[in-house]
């Protein structure tokens, strides 16, 4: 599988960042449509577009192996 290309979603999000929102329990940037953290299954958000885009631009600049812990091998 592609490795996504965070660069280009942190840029999405923080140009839109009222489309997203952050899962309280794993910190992953989810469409805000979204009633559950697909990666925990989480239902706490946090919706605060500052926060997010914040999270966002933090996303973008660590490099791919560092951004979550779906990226390293099972
Ligand atoms: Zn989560």
């Amino acid at each position: 599988m592609p490795r996504p290309d965070y660069k280009e979603i942190a840029t999405t999000i923080v140009n839109d960042p009222a489309s997203y929102k952050i899962c309280l329990v794993c910190g992953a940037l989810v469409d805000q449509s979204a009633d559950t953290c697909p990666d925990c299954a989480a239902y706490r958000f946090d919706a605060d577009p500052k926060h997010v885009a914040d999270c966002a631009i933090d996303l973008g600049t660590r490099p791919p192996s560092a951004v979550t812990h779906l990226d390293r091998p099972a």
